[in-house]
């Protein structure tokens, strides 16, 4: 059986094995490929078994190469591959729905205290001679924040949502969530559950885990950050197009948004006329939250056993329309 990994760089550049999807067949891993149909199928050409992470695999793809049995997914989301046609052909697509939770939700909290101090400025000042310059037994060059007492709102109150809002809570704030699904409203001490507009009026940060789905698509936009305190803190570590990033730029240039952190951008690798890239108080990281090698390690573990288990004609974590 022949395994082709498309892109699997980003979820191993070298520190971790691929010796388990080896053990189940002809293994060839590829860093990364050119994205068009036509490199892709080139790529795949008469393998089995594909394992993708952000390669999309579209129908072009699939009709043109009509060995595929099995989609591996190396990811949560699987908006990549289209689903209804592998569906249609009679294949299997399987995502990893659960592995870096508590690395996303410590991510969000790796931006905030650095809004909050600024630690890596203030090394750097340090460094420089300032320290000494100044001549004060300490100094800061921006305002620092307690978080104890603050009003964290959370938007999207899913797995990474509920373990931000554990972390909040061990942080001494009030947490204010939203959240869709009823189910997960009731089930929850010590979280306030409320409606939108009261979440956007009542919080000094924002960390949204939404999904991107048409729905959420721009729900950070303009007419919602006018509803929002004066000086609120917007964190995005879920997906870059929930923000209207014209509109958060000037939020930020107004000070009505006092800083921002996103780790996703709406066209990733981040493009050069990104208005964010030019605005003030914002910290933008390269879609890491999900990176820590324990992650990627669990991630890749998950994914050797979906194959395993579609191999034992029990296939499971399949994705359907
Ligand atoms: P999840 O499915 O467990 O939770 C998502 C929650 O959002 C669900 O409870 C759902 O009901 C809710 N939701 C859906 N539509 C909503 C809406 N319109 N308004 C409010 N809530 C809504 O997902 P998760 O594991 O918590 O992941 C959340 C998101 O984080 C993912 O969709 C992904 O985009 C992002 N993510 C980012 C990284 C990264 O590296 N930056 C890594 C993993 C996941």
């Amino acid at each position: 059986m022949k395994i082709v990994v498309l892109d699997g760089y980003t979820e191993n550049p070298g520190d971790l094995s691929w010796e388990g999807f080896e053990k189940l067949g002809n293994l060839v891993v590829y860093d990364r490929i050119p994205t068009d149909a036509t490199s892709v199928i080139k790529h795949i050409g008469d393998a089995n078994i594909v394992i993708t992470n952000k390669t999309p695999i579209s129908r072009e793809v699939m009709n043109a190469c009509p060995g595929i049995r099995y989609i591996g997914v190396l990811a949560t989301g699987y908006n990549v591959v289209d689903i209804a046609a592998a569906q249609e052909k009679g294949i299997i697509v399987t995502n990893v729905p659960e592995y870096g939770t508590q690395a996303v939700a410590q991510f969000v909290f790796a931006l905030l205290l650095e809004i909050c101090h600024h630690a890596a400025h203030h090394s750097n000042a340090v460094k420089n001679g300032e320290w000494k310059r100044r001549g004060d037994f300490c100094f800061w060059d921006y305002p620092l924040i307690e978080l104890a007492g603050k009003t964290m709102g959370i938007i999207g109150f899913g797995r990474i949502g509920q373990a931000v809002a554990k972390l909040a809570i061990a942080f001494g704030m009030k947490v204010l969530a939203y959240d869709t699904k009823q189910d997960v409203i009731h089930n929850h001490e010590n979280i306030q559950f409320v409606s939108l507009d009261d979440l956007y009026k009542n919080s000094d940060i924002i960390s949204l885990h939404c999904p991107l789905f048409p729905s959420t698509q721009g729900i950070i936009n303009k007419k919602s950050i006018a509803k929002m305190k004066d000086g609120v803190i917007i964190v995005n570590t879920s997906r870059g197009l929930l923000i209207v990033e014209e509109d958060l730029k000037d939020a930020l240039i107004s000070g009505k948004v006092s800083y921002a952190a996103v780790d996703v951008v709406s066209k990733e690798p981040i493009e050069e006329e990104n208005p964010l890239l030019s605005a003030p108080n914002i910290i933008i990281t390269p879609h890491i939250a999900w990176a820590p090698k324990e992650s990627r390690k669990r991630l890749m573990d998950m994914a050797v056993a979906n194959l395993e288990a579609f191999i034992n004609n029990s296939p499971i974590n399949v994705v359907k329309v």
